[in-house]
């Protein structure tokens, strides 16, 4: 996978026709700055050379296929089994506040073993407005059947609780959000901790758009459960979270820097896969592969759509590509920035 700087002739005409349909001040609610220095010498191979992606890297790439002169992010780094967290914390809390927008804000990234009340301490402190897990840190070998405790322990959204803080939740498990075990612990943990909001990643993980047709129903009454749209490349997964949660609970991301390299999730049976064309064989590809466009321009145009399909209002839009988020990160902004 490569790690695109520049655009083709056929990136530039698709991003020319969401000119008409991402507004002109965004809020990214799903990104990861990163800084080289965190990692060990395996991790993210495709984005070693490029060096350090802080805040006004991630909207000079974006604002190459976006019309949006602002763009607000929600900040959180990469997780990884060799990340640094540490390191990876106090760096970005830096980078947020020096060359973030003024509404833009970081995420802790915390692992279950880590000191409980040096996090909350963190969150207490207005540094940050909430918490980044990730399954990796589960401590199962086979992690990516790692039920939401293992890696979301109750202490965190406890803490949440407490400062009204997000929680950002990529779950796992084959079904996803279609995952028994899955909906009963997002029940019964958002009812427990009605103060927290719960931000699941990628549409609750509907790389395969079956998963949030059939699954998202279980999360529909929780209130304090919101969905965002990150790496989504299938428009039906946005038409499901917009029938069954309504466009106030869809936000949008981009999962920057996964959206700027070429390829899209595809979904099959009971399945999904990454297509990405450094993966499709010579004698497979069409004869010009650079039309396969960036993750971060399919999932816009997919989204684009699915609000044209679900019938939404210019509000409805201006809702998904900011004021939800504002409204969500609402107890840690300015009062001036609630809308
Ligand atoms: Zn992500």
């Amino acid at each position: 996978m490569k790690f695109v700087q520049q655009l083709n002739p056929s990136d530039s005409k698709l991003a020319a026709s969401l000119a008409d349909f991402v507004p002109a001040e965004v809020y990214d609610i799903h990104t990861h700055p990163y800084h080289p220095d965190h990692f060990g010498p395996q991790a993210w191979p495709f984005l070693r050379e490029f060096g350090t992606q802080g805040c006004a890297e991630h909207r000079a790439a974006l604002q190459r296929y976006m019309p949006s002169a602002t763009i607000h992010g929600l900040y959180f780094g990469m997780p990884h089994p060799t990340a640094n967290r540490p390191a990876i914390n106090a760096w970005l809390a830096d980078e947020v506040r020096t060359r973030g927008t003024a509404l833009s804000r970081g995420l802790l990234l915390v692992a279950p073993g880590d000191n409980r009340e040096e996090v909350a301490a963190a969150l207490r402190s207005g540094r940050f407005c909430g918490i980044k897990v990730y399954h990796c840190y589960s401590g199962r070998p086979d992690t990516m059947n790692a039920l939401v405790e293992e890696f979301a322990p109750e202490w965190m959204w406890e803490i949440l609780h407490e400062v009204r803080g997000v929680l950002l939740l990529h779950i796992v498990r084959d079904g996803a959000i279609d995952d028994d075990a899955n909906q009963q612990s997002l029940r019964r943990l958002c009812r427990a901790y009605p103060k927290m909001t719960l931000i699941l990643a990628h549409i609750a993980r509907s790389f395969n758009y079956r998963n949030a047709r059939h699954g998202l129903g279980a999360v529909a009454d929780l209130e304090n459960a919101v969905v965002d749209t990150s790496a989504i490349c299938e428009s039906e997964a946005f038409r499901a979270a917009l029938r069954i949660l309504g466009p106030r609970r869809v936000l949008w991301g981009s999962d920057f820097a996964v959206s700027e390299l070429r390829g899209r999730c595809v979904t099959t049976g009971r399945l999904f896969f990454w297509l990405h064309p450094e993966l499709i064989r010579a004698d497979y590809q069409a004869p010009s592969t650079t039309d396969i466009t960036l993750v971060g321009i399919e999932s816009l145009l997919c989204l684009r759509e699915a609000c044209e399909d679900s019938g939404l209002t210019q509000g409805d839009i201006e809702d998904i590509f900011r004021r939800n988020a504002l409204r969500v990160l609402a107890p840690h902004l300015p009062s001036s920035a609630r809308s």
